[in-house]
């Protein structure tokens, strides 16, 4: 049986699991409108996840045939995943935001060698030692190249226009651009009356970008052919900010579970991150690479016990936050170094 909570107002929301991943499932919203139902995310790309998706569909009173459009917050394939299948089954539309829809475009051009040869020679530039780096090279010449989760990911009909309304009958959902997460992250705000009259101004589809107990990866937005020095924690902090202001009564986001107090999640993710760079501050009393940097900070285990693949996501999530760092003046980097070093100021 799969796990369908009613919202009010023409809102649910369906448990779509994640397989393999401690984050567990991801919450796939449906908004009815005038011409059909439409979807919030559609979840990971897998037999069961779609299962569960159609599933809870039908428990709805509906099915993924009348499904009449598709709004994805972000790229990632557990709020993307599925969506492909969705409009093979139904015809529906697919609206993303530009620039992740340029991620997906790209992604899916992409050749996996290309992508590990990309991989391999940033986390030299950040000062990977060679261990980290050779299983990528060993991978890259003995062509053992596992497929990437996006390689098939749906290119989407439609654009989301930040700041403004999507076209749907009989409901007023409009796109607040939240970069960060990725760089065409949306929330979208339900800017309805509360159907049990909570105060404030409607609802929001918070995706991944405002979690009740969790704050968001924030690493660097990867892209081979981009030289632009981004700054996603900069983005995403400002984006926070754009959130807190909106007064929402109830945030609905992607994981765990609805919640209400935006505001006041909103000053606990600015503070939590205020910390975090202050505290790297004090450790970048010595000159250190990304690198150093990510062995260094706090995650949720001691860096050996890190898996593999979640030490590239750390040292992304390290350079982000050193640019920023550098963004405010309260780093910088130490000329003549090979590879980088970063010292605080
Ligand atoms: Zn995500
Ligand atoms: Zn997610």
């Amino acid at each position: 049986m799969s796990q369908v909570v009613e919202h009010g107002g023409g809102v649910w929301s369906i448990k779509v699991p994640i397989p393999d991943n401690p984050l567990g499932h991801t919450l796939v919203h449906l908004l009815d409108t005038d011409r059909g139902p439409v979807l919030v995310d559609t979840g990971w790309d897998d037999p069961a996840s779609w299962e569960e998706l159609t599933g809870g569909l039908t428990a709805l009173g509906t099915s993924v045939g009348e499904i009449h459009g598709v709004v994805i917050t972000h790229h990632h394939p557990d709020h993307h995943g599925l969506s492909g299948q969705v409009r093979e089954a139904s015809g529906a539309w697919i609206a993303m935001h530009a620039a992740d829809t340029a991620v997906v475009r790209r992604t899916r051009a992409s050749e996996p060698g290309d992508w590990l040869d990309y991989l391999a020679r940033k986390l030299e530039a950040v000062g990977a030692p060679p261990e980290h780096t050779a299983p990528l090279r060993a991978a890259r010449s003995g062509g053992r190249m596992r497929t990437l989760p996006g390689l098939r990911s749906a290119l989407p009909d439609r654009e989301i226009v930040p700041g403004e309304l999507l076209d749907l009958a009989g409901r007023r959902l409009r796109a607040i651009w939240t970069p960060g997460h990725t760089p065409g992250h949306v929330c979208l705000h339900l800017e309805e009356d509360h159907p049990a009259r909570l105060p404030g101004h409607g609802r929001l589809f918070s995706g991944d970008h405002l979690l009740p107990g969790i704050s968001p990866h924030i690493g660097l937005y990867e892209d081979p052919d981009d030289a632009t020095v981004t700054d996603p924690l900069g983005d995403y902090l400002a984006s926070l900010e754009r959130i807190g202001r909106l007064g929402v009564a109830e945030v609905l986001p992607a994981h765990q579970h609805a919640f209400t107090d935006a505001a006041g999640r909103v000053g606990e993710l600015l503070r939590h991150h205020e910390e975090r760079l202050t505290g790297l501050l004090s450790l970048l009393a010595t000159p250190l690479t990304p690198w150093q940097l990510a062995e260094r900070m706090e995650w949720n285990r001691p860096w050996d016990q890190i898996p593999y693949g979640s030490r590239n996501i750390a040292v992304s999530e390290a350079e982000a936050h050193l640019r920023r760092l550098v963004k405010l003046g309260r780093a910088e980097a130490v000329p003549g170094t090979d590879p980088v070093t970063y010292v605080a100021v």
